[in-house]
Parts: C-alpha cells; structure tokens; sequence
C-alpha cells in the first residue's frame, strides 16, 4: 500500500448537470476487497441520465455522487481476507493484473446468484457508479469475488467496454436466442448497438439498423449488417418496413412483417411500439434500452395470434462478464472505441454523448494515456500518428516542451516516468484545458489480431462456447 497516495483525483457530480475535479479520501478495501487503480472507464447514456438527475438511483439526496461503471484497471492492493482471481493474485501488490468490474457487485450467495440470475441478487453489495462510487476516480475498492480478469493482451481501452458496452449486447443475445438464419433489427447503432450487431452477424443472423445517424448506419455496415435504414423523424412507416423486408429477405411472401427479433437500444417506448408492427410469427422484442415514463404498446390481437413476446433484459450477468471477455479477447468481437477523453475532459466526454457526436464508446483516461495501438478494433483518427503524440497534442503536453517522440514504455502506469508524469498532467485541473477533434467519419483502424490469441487465462465460471445451447 506503500505507493497508494492517501488522496486521489475524481470528477465528482456535486450539483446535477456537471461534474467537477476534487480530491477524495483513497478507498481502504474491506477484508474482502480489492484496490483497483482506474486506469480507464468508458462513458454511457446512463451517465448521462445519472448526470442530470433523471436516474432513481441517484436522487438528490446521494450528492456529491462520483460515477462511471465501465472499469477496468489493476488491481494493487487486496483486504486481509480477500479472495483474489488466482490469476491476478500472483501479481498482488507488486504489479496487479488487469481486471474488469462488474456493474453488480452481488452476494454469490443468493437463490438468484446461485441460479445465475446474479443481476437480481437479494443481497447486492452496491452498483459501482450507481448506488455506490464509481470509476471516474483513481481507485475504487470493490470485492474480490466480483473483479473479472482480463487476459494480459487485451489492452485497457478495449476492456472498459465489457462491463456494460459488450457484455449487455451479449446479455441481450442470451435474452433473445438468437440463431443462425435469425433476421434481426437493431434499432440504435450507438455503443451497444454495435457491437450487438457484430454478435448478430457472428451468430448468423440477417441483420439490419434502423438508426438516425448516417455515421452510425455506415459503421453498422462495415460491421457486416446487410444493410442499414434511417429512422429519422417523419420516417414513414410503410416504406420503412418495405425496406426491412427487402433488406432482411421474405421467408413467406404473405408474410407482412419481416422480423424474427428487434433489440431496442433507444427504448423511448415509441421505438419499441413502432418495432412490434416488424415482428413475424413468433418475434422477439427485446427492450434494452429505456426511459422511465415511457411504454411499449402491443396490439392484442398481433400478440396473440403471431405470438409475440416483448423480453426485457437488464444489464448482464457475471457469467456474461466472463463469456464477453473471452470472445473479447478471442477477437470474437471487438470493442468499438469511438473517442478517448483525458480524465480531465471526462465533461466533454458526456456533452460530446449527448451531442450526438460519439461513434461506437467514449472512453475516459482515468489512468492516464493508453495506447491504443493494440486495440481490438478503432473508430476514429488515423493511426499513423502515435498515440502517444495525439494524447499529446490533445492534452497540450507537447507545448510545454515535452519531446514529441518520446516512446512509452511498458511499465505499469505508475512506474512509468512518461506515463507518471502524464498522470499528473491529466489529473483534474481547476480548469480543464481541452480541445476536442472530430471524428471523420468513414475511417476504420481495425488493428484486431488475424489469429486468435492463445489464452494464458480461464474464466473462473465454467463457460463452453462451442458446446453452447439456448435451452
Ligand atoms: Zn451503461
Ligand atoms: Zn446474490
């Protein structure tokens, strides 16, 4: 614990509508727990509601609220009893592993955990970034039994979309049994919607999204969707559902609509009641996004007669957690970083989402600068300036005389002079210096591995992806 700081940076929601840099007490982990330092936590529009104080999990009353709950960063220090991962034990307090939190720190205990139904656990420790302390903060102290680890190769940037970005879209899935042949809409191309659609089109199935935004359409495309519709307001109906059918193919030309399952990412009610008139016999409406206040409106008469069903699905389970890793770091999927924010500018992460301005995930350096070179898959910015340049010209380091080409090391963050001193460079100022850059669109850096990677890691909840089955 020597070179944990007894105070740490976060960006802490102390009024509704903005975040503000503060210095907090660093979490002392409980006996079961373990200290991770936060090296990077993606950004979601849950966030965004939590932001304005449109969230029931955090009313006025939970201020000052710090959130953020897509973490991954390195375990460094471990309570009195804690059980740590045998993976990233070995590597505890010297180094740490890299591990994954979970958005429900639940019991294990439960008639809902041991069923594997952990998102309803009786007993829940907290939801990081919800109902307790999230990852837009240095460190965070969660138990030991929650952290999901993450193979060495799968670098930071990509790994702080399992939480909630991959495995959700991975939940929904599940939720929807999806099969191959399955003709599916994906209604939202945003974070999760895309890399639901690569799931989809890995499962087999017909893939089209209906989505507003023209970016968002091209890169559900290149991401192996038949086709991609615009939903934009004033869509007709009709014509909108002419071009699912003939996008998604007609199994029965007396069939009116052509869908098998529609996954609602938007879930303003009025989304998921115009997809129940694209459902065929049998279809699946899968709500996962949502918006307290709206509903879904089923005509009676449809739900019966073609047998509809209307499936929730919240969040993901660990078991979830665990499969969305594995096929991560199998470069079965890969995570579509939209745009990388210094801690510092974790605001402008948020507007920038709001704004409509993000393809794929934003994430947030909490830890400092990652490298994401190795990423499994990139949106943005060409690759051919280092990244390392970029984060400096976005940060302004390079101004202040720091050498351009100066290489990173391999280090852990906080052994690294170069990555030591950008720490302390993108510790939250009083005023964040920042310049945002747009994303061209149309540009794919895709720097997944042609092979998959051999695994130096197993998941700790037994898992056969080839052996899977539905039922
Ligand atoms: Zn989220
Ligand atoms: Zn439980």
């Amino acid at each position: 614990m020597s070179d944990i700081p007894p105070m740490m940076s976060a960006m802490v929601l102390k009024e509704f509508g903005r975040l503000v840099p503060r210095e907090l007490p660093t979490p002392d982990p409980a006996a079961d727990e373990v200290l991770v330092r936060v090296e990077v936590c993606g950004v979601c529009r849950t966030d965004l509601k939590i932001l304005h104080g449109d969230h029931p999990d955090v009313p006025a009353a939970r201020l000052p609220h710090v959130l953020g709950h897509e973490i991954t960063g390195h375990v460094v220090a471990a309570g009195a009893a804690a059980e740590v991962p045998a993976e990233v034990r070995a590597e505890v307090p010297a180094a740490g592993g890299r591990v994954v939190v979970p958005l429900s720190l639940t019991c294990g205990e439960c008639a809902q955990c041991r069923r594997g139904a952990d998102q309803f656990c009786a007993a829940m420790r907290g939801r990081p970034g919800f109902t307790v302390a999230g990852g837009f903060a240095e460190y965070i102290a969660v138990p030991a039994r929650s952290v999901v680890p993450v193979p060495a190769h799968v670098p930071a940037a990509s790994a702080a979309l399992l939480p909630d970005c991959i495995s959700t879209a991975w939940h929904a899935m599940r939720r929807g049994r999806v099969v191959a042949g399955d003709r599916a809409v994906v209604l939202g191309a945003g974070g999760l919607g895309l890399h639901a659609v690569q799931f989809l089109v890995n499962a087999g199935a017909h893939v089209v999204a209906v989505e507003p935004d023209a970016a968002k359409r091209d890169l559900a495309v290149r991401l192996g969707a038949s086709g991609a519709l615009d939903s934009a307001a004033g869509t007709d109906d009709d014509v909108l559902r002419d071009d699912l059918r003939r996008l998604l193919g007609e199994r029965d030309e007396h069939e009116p609509s052509p869908a098998d399952i529609v996954l609602d990412f938007v879930g303003d009610g009025s989304s998921g009641t115009r997809a129940t008139g694209w459902l065929a016999p049998g279809g699946r409406l899968l709500l996962v996004g949502y918006q307290a206040g709206t509903e879904v409106r089923l005509e009676t008469v449809a739900a019966v007669s073609s047998e509809l069903q209307v499936i929730g699905c919240r969040a993901s389970t660990l078991a979830d957690l665990d499969e969305a890793t594995l096929m991560l770091a199998e470069g079965k999927v890969r995570a579509m970083i939209g745009r990388t924010y210094p801690f510092a500018a974790a605001s402008d992460a948020l507007a920038d989402l709001a704004a409509g301005d993000v393809l794929g995930r934003a994430i947030v350096e909490v830890g400092g600068p990652v490298d994401l070179r190795y990423g499994f898959g990139y949106y943005g910015p060409p690759a051919a300036a280092h990244p390392h340049d970029r984060t400096q010209e976005r940060c302004g380091a390079s101004r202040r005389g720091r050498p351009a080409t100066r290489a990173r090391t391999s280090s852990p963050p906080a052994r690294s002079n170069v990555a030591g001193a950008h720490k302390r460079h993108h510790a939250p100022p009083q005023r964040a210096r920042t310049s945002r850059r747009p994303t061209p669109p149309g540009v794919m850096v895709d720097n997944q591995p042609a092979v998959a990677v051999p695994l130096p890691w197993k998941s700790t909840r037994p898992f056969d992806p080839a052996g899977r089955s539905w039922s």
